[in-house]
């Protein structure tokens, strides 16, 4: 049992990096790949393939899942399978992978070509109430197998204290027409720019999206926003106004580089009222990141880019306290922590 692993592993490692496995322990060390760990007697853990991760990034190895019924195997892996957490899910079987199909909790999911396999990117929701998604992988008509795979309770954090987001906080005055119809025109924008190609872009390239990890907020922690009045110069506070993180915030004074996660295709590069400066790049599929806030773009709409490719500069731009990189992350509409990409070993086919 064990054996068939290793070779497995020795044949996963082989078409990934083309040379023989051996050659890459000793050179390759750093440089992350397959490796095995020793997690899960036999079974082969993988490392995500992140070209740069900045001192104290969590670079943790995935948690790998593997669920297997007649010819088909399933793998799915993930930071920790919490919600708000993506999961890579791979299909592969000894026999043809021809006419597989794959619905999750009822909904078929597009399978996308990897090396020996089939995969797609999956996320349930911060706030999911789910504890299991159901996976069926279908040949053709027919029912091939069928998997639960758990989803983590994960319990995101609260804000104590309140956000004054300067004059955003303040409802003083009313907005005028043209901050109105900038809103509007922005919101229009962006709601095109998560329309996501069916091409799919991602490669097993990943890259850190700064040149240094300090979180400032994290993903979907909930906080409140002040806001107030001025009356007769004094500030009277109105009820605050909650929500949850979209994204997570990293430390970046004005100017400092923003990088490209994945390859993909520049959707949005605009000032927005809120936003303030923002890319948007679709990674193919309904995988959507964005970067906000920044003091500079360096990209355009329609612009093929690499992860790793410096897109732009942190900043203060739109509704922040102060600067630094606000990213976030979609899957197929569902608003995920953007760093647990980082933790998922892509193979595309490309
Ligand atoms: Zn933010």
């Amino acid at each position: 049992m064990k054996r068939r692993y290793i070779s497995k592993f020795l044949n996963r490692m082989k078409t990934t990096i083309g040379i023989p496995v051996f050659v890459c322990f000793v050179f390759c060390a750093g440089k992350s790949t397959r490796v095995p760990s020793g997690a899960e007697p036999g079974l082969a853990i993988v490392r995500a393939n992140v070209q740069t991760f900045p001192e104290g990034a969590d670079k943790a190895l995935p948690q790998v899942k593997k669920f297997t019924h007649e010819d088909i195997t399933v793998f799915a892996w993930s930071k920790d399978f919490a919600r708000g957490n993506a999961t890579l899910i791979e299909i592969e079987s000894s026999r043809s992978l021809d006419g597989i199909r794959l619905d999750i909790n009822g909904r078929e999911r597009k399978l996308l070509k990897g090396r020996g396999c089939l995969f797609v990117l999956h996320a349930n929701s911060a706030d999911s109430k789910l504890t299991a998604n159901k996976l069926t992988v279908y040949r053709g008509k027919d029912v091939a197998a069928e998997f639960e795979l758990p989803v983590v309770k994960k319990e995101y954090p609260v804000a104590h204290s309140k956000m004054t987001v300067n004059n955003f906080s303040n409802q003083s005055k009313p907005m005028s027409e043209k901050t109105l119809q900038w809103i509007e025109e922005g919101r229009k924008k962006k709601m095109q720019a998560f329309i996501s190609a069916q091409e799919n872009f991602l490669t097993s390239d990943l890259r850190y999206p700064r040149d240094e990890h300090k979180i400032t907020s994290p993903f979907f922690i909930k906080r409140i926003y002040e806001r107030f009045k001025l009356v007769r110069g004094k500030k009277k506070k109105l009820a605050g106004k909650t929500s949850f993180h979209g994204g997570t915030d990293l430390k970046g004074p004005t100017g400092a580089p923003i990088f490209a996660i994945a390859d993909g295709v520049v959707n949005l590069a605009e000032q927005l009222y809120y936003d303030g400066n923002i890319v948007m790049i679709d990674h193919g599929n309904g995988i959507i990141s964005g970067y906000m806030h920044q003091s500079e773009l360096l990209v355009k709409a329609g612009e093929r880019v690499k992860a790793g490719q410096l897109i732009g500069k942190t900043g203060a731009t739109g509704m922040v306290t102060g600067p630094h990189l606000h990213i976030f992350l979609h899957i197929n509409g569902v608003k995920v922590d953007p760093l647990s990409l980082l933790h998922l070993p892509l193979r595309p086919a490309h």
